[in-house]
């Protein structure tokens, strides 16, 4: 006897294709993928005729703790399932990684419905030093340097050690961890008060301004350093949240010369926002939104394969943290659980995009790149982690039903297709016809994403 039975649904398998079938689960995994006319035994059939199956997405970038640390693995992971999120990867910063990361991940199993992964944010000459201590006891094989936080950047956050040397000596630690990958958030943050001083003093408080004062090619000289230090280093690189058209181009080039792995992740935001958005300096992020022409080449991107992965860079924080005007409001807004419609969306329905290479993008390639092998895709054997969309039910974003700590989005309003109707976390029903479960609200049973290093 299954667990439960999603019958009848169009699989969408991102290796393979979409194809009609059912799927049983049993003890939090895919026992059967089955012919839609067979009868399974189950304790519960969810009826899938018409409606799309996918593989729960893998969010490769958030920032769990941004908003109110006590209580954001609940919140998020919570917001995460009602937009067919099952699985998420977050930034770990602390002074001592050896101190702070065991308590950090029991913290997450205590609260989130969904598992998760660290990545670990690497700011310090000691985090470089216990790099491959820290990845072993955690099982974390990704890392990520901060270029934007060099010099006086950096010295306002407290971080005085991040330079060259550092990314460099990080990309040589790195490449003794199994599967490890360095991460890279590329912005030259040494030439950007060349721009930002004249457009301050301009009085301008557009949105756009946010994309003049740290322009495309201030992304893509770093992404040309980074990739060519990494050849030297033999290291693989991840180019995190790419935005421009022109730092797609530099990578493009590199990877006609040169052999060393370089990935690419770029986030739903820079697919489908631009520096004119109505919600004007809400939608202020590192780095900034661009141009519709850099929207069009990133979807090529995703198109040909060029870019892997697609994450949300979630920032859960509260609207009163955007004031008071473009300059000083926080920087970036919450995205997991418009990730996944944006996609379908702005994707599927708008560019026809594949629903296969939406799956591989979010979940399939997430969880090849960071060594998940029981997740992203629907086969017996992997964990359940799927969700089942309608795909005619649209719904208009609301900050309030989205169940964040945060409380806006600079997306209210939109109308998007693609919201899951039920989403299972390992087997688990957290969402029943588009509402948290009991399940995700009272027994929440995430667990940590050890990955093999
Ligand atoms: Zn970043």
């Amino acid at each position: 006897m299954l667990d439960v039975v999603l019958a009848g649904g169009e699989l969408v398998i991102p290796e393979t294709g979409v194809v009609r079938g059912s799927v049983g689960i049993k003890d939090g995994r895919i026992a059967t993928v089955a012919d839609p006319d067979e009868t399974l035994a189950a304790r519960k059939t969810v009826d899938c005729r018409g409606k799309w199956v996918m593989p729960g997405l893998i969010d490769p970038h958030t920032h769990i703790g941004f908003g109110d640390k006590e209580h954001d693995f609940q919140t998020e992971s919570r917001s995460a399932a009602l937009g067919g999120v099952t699985a998420l990867f977050t930034f770990h910063r602390s002074a001592d990684l050896r101190e702070s990361s065991a308590p950090w991940i029991a913290h997450g199993e205590r609260l989130s419905c969904i598992d998760f992964g660290l990545h670990f944010g690497l700011t310090s000459a000691l985090h470089v030093d216990t790099l491959v201590e820290t990845a072993k006891r955690f099982g974390v094989s990704s890392f990520k340097v901060y270029l934007m936080y060099k010099g006086a950047a950096g010295a306002a956050k407290g971080f005085t050690e991040i330079d060259d040397g550092l990314l460099f000596r990080t990309m040589l630690e790195a490449r003794k961890v199994p599967g490890g990958v360095v991460g890279v958030h590329c912005e030259n943050v040494e030439v950007i008060p060349v721009f930002r001083g004249p457009l301050k003093a301009a009085g301008r408080t557009d949105l756009a301004a946010w994309d003049e004062q740290s322009p495309d090619f201030l992304e893509a000289e770093n992404v040309s350093r980074v990739i060519y230090f990494a050849a030297k280093a033999d290291c693989p690189v991840n180019i995190v949240h790419l935005s421009s058209a022109e730092g797609l181009g530099i990578i493009r080039r590199h990877r006609a010369v040169y052999r060393n792995p370089v990935h690419v992740e770029t986030c739903a935001h820079y697919l489908t926002m631009t520096r004119d958005d109505p919600s004007g300096f809400l939608a202020k992020v590192n780095p900034p939104l661009r141009r519709q022409a850099d929207c069009d080449a990133l979807w090529e991107g995703i198109m040909d394969g060029s870019i892997e992965t697609v994450g949300s860079d979630h920032v859960p924080r509260k609207v009163a943290t955007k004031a008071p005007d473009l300059w000083g409001a926080s920087a970036g807004f919450p995205g997991l659980a418009t990730l996944l419609p944006l996609m379908i969306e702005e994707g599927h329905y708008a560019r026809g995009v594949p629903l296969t290479r939406i799956a591989a993008v979010t979940s399939l390639n997430v969880a090849r790149l960071y060594n998940v092998p029981s997740k992203g895709s629907i086969a017996v054997g992997k964990d359940a982690d799927l969700m089942v969309i309608d795909p005619h039910e649209t719904r208009k974003v609301d900050h309030a039903a989205l169940a964040s700590y945060s409380d806006y989005t600079p997306l209210q309003g939109r109308a998007l297709r693609g919201w899951p109707v039920h989403t299972f976390a390992r087997g688990r029903h957290l969402v029943d016809g588009g509402r948290l479960t009991e399940t995700a609200l009272t027994a929440p049973a995430g667990h940590y994403l050890r990955r093999a290093v």
